[in-house]
């Protein structure tokens, strides 16, 4: 390990939010005074819902149909299933495990609910959402779906039982990740084994993040808990981690995409006139059509 890239910041859980009735949230980024709107880019912000209990209900409990444009949504279940709907005409269910990659691109409206059989039993939830920016040729293309099963990831295994890294997006070590996405991404969940050490690494120009789902880590000799978000700098490459128990860590690292921002509630664009333009168009029905 010669080029270390150093902690930036360590961030507790702010206090969490609703989205909906459904979604408990806490919003890492943006919105966070210690972060610039692009500092994550391509990631422009993580809800993570930590874990919590529903109780059971014949009327499940989500997001209402809404609009977005100009970025993608990235949905991962760690405990949970969710059900989606959108104007394209896509719709899907996600379980534990699973990642529901949608691309607004141009617009869609769509609503987000938990699934309606795992709403009558209710238990335990667990889930990231992330928005990931696109560039501006990109950012009015069409929208597209991926629901991605965790049996479809790329796996790289350790050896000696020592754990796994899921590929979601991207290439680690010549595993393949099954995510399409518009600029470089590598999106993994970290699996180890107390007492495991594993070194990573990522270009030096990739703004990177870990999220640790589960267990207390070791990065670079700081002790990180359970559901802290770690920034890193972009003054190295490599990252050490020890897992001081059974570990999850989802693991964000992307080529930083160099244009301005323009973000207002469901839009991220690149100027304040295609807000205005995102507004008409959503006003004037562009969006399509999704039912309640
Ligand atoms: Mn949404």
């Amino acid at each position: 390990m010669k080029n270390l890239r150093s902690i930036d910041h360590v961030f507790v859980p702010p206090p969490a939010h609703m989205v909906g009735d459904g979604f408990r949230v806490h919003n890492f980024f943006p919105g966070n005074s210690l972060m610039s709107l692009n500092r994550m880019s391509p990631f422009f912000l993580m809800d993570y819902g930590a874990k919590v209990e529903y109780t059971p209900t014949d009327t499940p409990r989500g997001v209402g149909v809404h609009p977005h444009r100009g970025f993608e949504t990235v949905t991962i279940s760690y405990h949970g299933k969710f059900a989606h709907h959108d104007s394209a005409g896509n719709s899907g269910v996600i379980g534990e495990g699973d990642v529901q990659w949608m691309t607004a691109a141009s617009g869609i409206l769509h609503k987000e609910y938990h699934e309606k059989e795992w709403s009558r039993s209710g238990g335990l939830m667990q889930m990231v959402q992330l928005w990931v920016n696109l560039p501006a040729q990109f950012k009015m293309s069409h929208p597209k779906y991926q629901a991605i099963a965790q049996k479809d990831f790329g796996i790289f295994d350790l050896p000696n039982n020592q754990g796994h890294i899921e590929i979601i997006a991207g290439n680690f070590k010549g595993v393949i990740g099954p995510a399409f996405s518009f600029t470089p991404i590598e999106m993994y969940n970290i699996k180890l084994k107390k007492s495991v050490n594993l070194n990573i690494t990522f270009p030096a120009n990739y703004n990177t993040g870990f999220l640790v789902i589960e267990g207390t880590v070791i990065i670079n000799e700081t002790e990180i808990p359970s559901d802290n978000f770690v920034l890193f700098s972009n003054d190295g490459t490599d990252i050490q981690i020890e897992a001081l128990e059974n570990t999850i860590i989802l693991t964000l690292s992307g080529e930083p995409i160099n244009e301005a921002i323009f973000p207002y509630g469901p839009f991220v664009m690149n100027t304040k006139q295609e807000i205005l333009q995102a507004y008409e168009d959503f006003n004037n029905g562009k969006f399509g059509v999704l039912l309640d």
